[in-house]
C-alpha cells in the first residue's frame, strides 16, 4: 500500500500544484482536507489510520492522544511557524520528526503588525465603518513617527517589524532574553532591553512576536497591563494565549491602555457574544498575518520540502 501524506491547511490548495508534483515524484499519495475547515482530533485520527506517514499541518490539533493513535505517522511538517498545536515532547518520544517552515511568512506577519499599528493610531475600523454608513465622524489620531515601539520577541518576525518601524522613524526597543544578533541592532539603531517591565512602562506601542510556551502563556495579564501607559497600543499577531483576555477587557474598559489590536485569539473564531470583541477599542482580524499570496506559496513549498526531507531521514534511521 502506498504511503500517504495528509495535507490539512485550507490555503495550501491555492498553491498545491508544484507541491503535489513533488510528493508524487517521491511516491507518496496525497489526502487533502476536504472539510473546508480546521480538522478535529477525531477526524485526524480517522484519516491517519489509512497508512498516513506524514502530515503537513496547519493549526489543526496534534496533542499526545492524537499522536498516540496515528500509528504509521513518522513526520510532521508545520505549514508556518508556530508549533503550539503540536505536542512536541510526545512526538519526540514516539520518534516522529517535526519541522516548521522558518521565515516563510515573516514579512507578511510583520506588514500586518505594522498595518494594525496604523489602524489603531487612526481608528481605521471605526471611522471606515462610520463613513460607509454615511456618517462623517472624524476622530483624531496620532503619528507613528517618533513613537516608542517595544517589541517582545526579536526573532524572524520581530526583526522584520523592527526594520520597517525604523523606516517609519519609530524608536525601537527589543525585549528578548535569547537575542544575540548585535550586528542587527547596530545596523538599524535598535535598542535591546533586559527588563520587560521597562519596555512595558515606556513604550507607546507594544507588539508581541514570541512563541506561546508554559513560560509565556498569559504574559500580558492584569499586572503587566497595569504597567503600560494609558495611551498605549497593544498589538498581538503571535498567539491568543499570550494575552489574558479577561484582564485585557478590563484594561480597555477602564482606559488603562488605549487600544488593543489582535490577529489571533484564544478561540478562533471567538465565541459568539464575547464582550471583548464588541469593544470599539479592540481591533480583531481573522488570523490573516501569514495569509498573503507570497507567504502561502512559500509555506506550501517549504513545508512540502521539509516533509520529504524528514521522511528521508526516517529511512536512514530505520
Ligand atoms: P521566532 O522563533 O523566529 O522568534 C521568536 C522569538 O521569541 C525568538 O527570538 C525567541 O528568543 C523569543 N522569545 C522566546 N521567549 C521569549 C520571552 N519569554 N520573551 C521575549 N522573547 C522571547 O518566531 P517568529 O517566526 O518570529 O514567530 C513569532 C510568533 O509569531 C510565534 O508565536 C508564531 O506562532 C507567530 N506567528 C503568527 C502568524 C500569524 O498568522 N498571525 C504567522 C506566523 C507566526
Amino acid at each position: 500500500m502506498a504511503e500517504k501524506i495528509l495535507i490539512t491547511p485550507k490555503s495550501f490548495k491555492n498553491y498545491k500544484e508544484n507541491a503535489h508534483k513533488l510528493l508524487q515524484e517521491h511516491g507518496y499519495e496525497i489526502i487533502e482536507n476536504n472539510f473546508g475547515r480546521t480538522l478535529t482530533e477525531e477526524e485526524i485520527i480517522e484519516i491517519a489510520q489509512d497508512n498516513v506517514v506524514g502530515i503537513i499541518i496547519g493549526v489543526d490539533p496534534l496533542p499526545a492522544n492524537v499522536l498516540n493513535q496515528c500509528k504509521s505517522l513518522r513526520a510532521i511538517s508545520k505549514y508556518g511557524v508556530g508549533m503550539d498545536n503540536i505536542d512536541l515532547k510526545r512526538a519526540a518520544e514516539l520518534g516522529i520528526l517535526v519541522k516548521n517552515a522558518v521565515g516563510t511568512n515573516s514579512i507578511s506577519v510583520a506588514e500586518h503588525a505594522i498595518g494594525l499599528m496604523f489602524a489603531s493610531a487612526r481608528h481605521l475600523p471605526t471611522v471606515a465603518a462610520g463613513t460607509k454608513a454615511y456618517g462623517w465622524e472624524r476622530s483624531i489620531g496620532f503619528e507613528l513617527t517618533n513613537k516608542k515601539l517595544g517589541l517582545i520577541g526579536g526573532g524572524q518576525i520581530g526583526k522584520e517589524v523592527a526594520k520597517r518601524a525604523v523606516g517609519l522613524g519609530m524608536k525601537v526597543t527589543i525585549y528578548d532574553p535569547f537575542f544575540n544578533d548585535h550586528e542587527f541592532l547596530e545596523k538599524y539603531g535598535i535598542q535591546i532591553e533586559q527588563d520587560l517591565t521597562d519596555v512595558l512602562k515606556e513604550s507607546d506601542i507594544i507588539s508581541l512576536h514570541l512563541p506561546v510556551t508554559e513560560q509565556t502563556k498569559g504574559l500580558i495579564n492584569e499586572e503587566t497591563l497595569k504597567l503600560m501607559k494609558p495611551t498605549a497600543i497593544l498589538i498581538n499577531t503571535s498567539r491568543g494565549e499570550l494575552v489574558d483576555e479577561r484582564a485585557l477587557y478590563d484594561a480597555l474598559v477602564n482606559n488603562e491602555i488605549a487600544v488593543a489590536a489582535q490577529d489571533v485569539y484564544s478561540s478562533e473564531p471567538p465565541k459568539h457574544g464575547d464582550p471583548l470583541v464588541a469593544l470599539p477599542n479592540f481591533i480583531l482580524t481573522p488570523h490573516i498575518g501569514a495569509f498573503t499570496q507570497e507567504a502561502v506559496e512559500r509555506m506550501a513549498m517549504v513545508s512540502t520540502e521539509n516533509l520529504i526531507e524528514l521522511l528521508a531521514q526516517r529511512e536512514v534511521v530505520k
